[in-house]
């Protein structure tokens, strides 16, 4: 391959570092200019953020485009022109790109630096026309207007620019913008001409696979490690493999060093081809009839609700594909379920592996060298990539970051770095926070506690506290406080399809691991019916080192009154318990009982239940020993209760006893 292979050697020193923590008073933003979707994203002391749009997106929007409306942050590599004017970009022009066809430029990536004579292919599948431009450039005619890939990628890149300048209240002049690995040195080069054009100085080109390295934090520790990142996007897939090594002396200055040891992949694969899986035989309906711009209209509808059903089927086992043809399609309503689409496209998942196994052998490695797999691209969202990968690799992959987000968050910490900005302490080989789960009454089960070495791993066992839970929802807190209020919530889950039991017989095993990078992953089984869910976070993510001196400080000041609280909680729990056991054997054998037990047993269960209601308004405000005194004095009183239900069982069953 030709290009650029280390990012580090690529090009520019920052310029003008700030000091450690102070904002920089010229940002560097980071951009991931992706053929489908583009994004800016900056980082500070927190970490890396996605810059979202200023203003809220117009009704028109709204209605037509509610995949994009759910991910504002996220604007399609789309845009309109009409004669010399930019009318539409990112939303605006993707929703109605069906109705300007010809005007309406998207997947401009793909002919980035490249001839006419290379790309005459791809040019005839675009409904826009792709012509000979200056210097044998691929480029595009709209209205009679030539305009370069540099020049659209601009007016993309100014709307990228001008977002972050809203979001971040000062002009954005300096960008880090990604490219794939294997862009060769004219891409490169056209990809930096496109930001000079947008009026931004490109302080770096840096590689895709690496941007997603950097977002995870790989290479900032110890050891060098050897990755894949596993890229499905909309058009494309692009597989890496990718060693990465610390700086060399512990020096912050230094950076880590990323090497490309070798890339694979399929320009024509993406999410794209999954669309189609779904729609196959409607699409070759449409082709058969009608004039090329009636049947790119058409197309263009079909690959709208294809899509769309797709992303519902990574959600729910199966969706209602719904299409109102409007005279130029059939009217369709049918049911697609996840598990006939996997088989339908297991073909293209298989293409995705053929590449992986290329990438490696090529990279002079076996699997068993592999660290991990980074997955990247809106389309490793599908569960079925994912299995995929977890079975191809031997373990998961990573997914702690949206994946359609994590190459922008990568070029954003590029970004930081170049401007001088540091949040080394996070970066340690110990855990910053107490990582825990929730449990009843809203206290905190700590796994994990803060100051534990990476890699580390712990199992706790948990149960339902309702009669017949088929669902139970598990809470995943980091921080040092014993109330999940007081922490800070990391990744909410459920685990689903338990077959209904009574409270607490659920036995439901939930490990906690964290691997050397600080990745933490979250798995729950449940024992007899072997369900099990999983989850995976970035603890540090969004964290700054100051926080977390904060949450420390905090959980000393406040050591007495939280084990107090969480005293209070568990005791509210476990009389919870005490009276629902008690009040069904008080029904039972109410009758062989002196009215004085009764009465009394009673009383003690009206002042239990007052201290358990209490408990749950408000834990703070009820004295624990008067709690637990209370507790055992209606353990007590009910003692004749217990009994009596004991002696009537065991008559019930059958064996006397006196
Ligand atoms: P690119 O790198 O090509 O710019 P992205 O990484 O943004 O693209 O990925 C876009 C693709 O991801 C589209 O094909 C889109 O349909 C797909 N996608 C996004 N979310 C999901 C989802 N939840 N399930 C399946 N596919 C998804
Ligand atoms: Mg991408």
């Amino acid at each position: 391959m030709s290009g650029s292979e280390q990012d580090n050697f690529d090009q520019a020193s920052p310029s003008s570092p700030s000091g450690p923590g102070t904002f920089p008073s010229d940002p560097i933003v980071g951009i991931d200019l992706g053929t489908t979707n583009s994004l800016v994203a900056f980082a500070d002391a927190r970490g890396p953020r996605i810059l979202g749009p200023g203003e809220t997106p117009s009704e028109k929007v709204r209605q037509h485009d509610q995949d994009h409306q759910d991910h504002p942050d996220l604007v399609p590599s789309v845009i309109r022109y009409a004669g010399d004017a930019v009318e539409a970009v990112g939303t605006d022009a993707a929703a109605d790109l069906k109705t300007h066809p010809a005007r309406t430029v998207f997947s401009v990536k793909r002919f980035m630096g490249r001839s006419f004579s290379d790309r005459s292919e791809e040019a005839s599948m675009v409904p826009y026309a792709v012509v000979e431009g200056p210097r044998g450039l691929a480029s595009v005619e709209i209205d009679g207007r030539i305009r370069t890939p540099q020049e659209i990628s601009a007016d993309l890149l100014v709307h990228l620019r001008d977002r972050a300048s809203t979001a971040l209240g000062q002009t954005v002049k300096r960008a880090v913008i990604t490219v794939p690995a294997y862009f060769d040195d004219s891409q490169r080069q056209a990809t930096r001409d496109a930001g000079r054009l947008a009026g931004l100085e490109v302080v770096r080109i840096l590689n895709e696979p690496t941007a997603a390295a950097l977002a995870y934090g790989i290479g900032t520790r110890g050891a060098t490690e050897t990755i894949i990142v596993y890229d499905l996007g909309g058009g494309t897939f692009d597989v890496t493999v990718l060693q990465v090594m610390p700086p060399e002396s512990d020096d912050a200055e230094g950076e880590s060093i990323f090497r490309v040891l070798a890339t694979a992949g399929d320009s024509r694969l993406g999410g794209d081809d999954f669309d189609r899986v779904l729609i196959q035989d409607l699409i070759e309906e449409a082709i058969a009839g009608g004039d090329d711009v009636d049947r790119s209209h058409r197309l263009a509808l079909l690959r709208e609700v294809g899509a769309r059903a797709k992303i519902a089927l990574s959600e729910a086992d199966a969706t209602q594909l719904i299409l109102d043809g409007g005279g130029v399609l059939p009217d369709v309503d049918r049911l697609l379920t996840r598990a006939a689409f996997e088989e339908a496209a297991q073909p293209l998942v298989e293409r995705t592996l053929e590449a992986c196994r290329r990438a490696v052998k090529d990279a002079g490695l076996k699997i068993t060298e592999i660290d991990r797999v980074v997955l990247v691209g809106g389309s490793t969202r599908m569960p079925m990539i994912r299995e995929a990968v977890e079975k191809w690799f031997g373990s998961p992959g990573y997914v702690a970051l949206d994946p359609d987000r994590v190459i922008a968050m990568g070029a954003a910490v590029q970004a930081s770095v170049l401007a001088g900005i540091r949040r080394d302490a996070l970066l340690l080989d110990v855990i910053p926070l107490s990582l825990g789960l929730e449990t009843a009454g809203g206290a905190v089960a700590k796994l994990v506690v803060r100051n534990t070495m990476v890699p580390t791993r712990a199992v706790e066992m948990f149960s339902t506290s309702v009669d017949g839970q088929v669902n139970v929802a598990l809470h995943v807190v980091q921080g040092e406080r014993e109330m999940v209020a007081d922490c800070r919530s990391l990744s909410r889950f459920e685990l689903r399809g338990l077959p209904p039991m009574p409270a607490g017989i659920p036995q439901i095993e939930v490990t906690f691991n964290v691997d050397a990078n600080g990745v933490l992953g979250v798995e729950a089984v449940e024992r007899r019916s072997g369900r099990r869910a999983r989850v995976q976070v970035l603890p540090s993510h969004g964290l700054t080192r100051e926080e977390v001196a904060q949450i420390e400080a905090d959980s000393y000041t406040h050591a007495r009154e939280d084990m107090l609280v969480h005293r209070v909680v568990d005791l509210a729990v476990n009389a919870a318990l005490d009276v629902k056991w008690i009040q069904e054997a008080l029904s039972r054998v109410r009758d062989v009982l002196p009215g004085s037990t009764t009465d009394a047993v009673e009383s003690h269960l009206v002042i239990v239940e007052g201290l358990i209601a209490s408990a749950r308004e408000n834990p703070r405000a009820v004295d624990a020993d008067a709690f637990q005194a209370a507790k055992e004095s209606l353990d007590r009183a009910s003692m004749p209760v217990h009994e009596a239900a004991i002696t009537r069982s065991l008559r019930d069953d059958g064996i006397e006893s006196d």
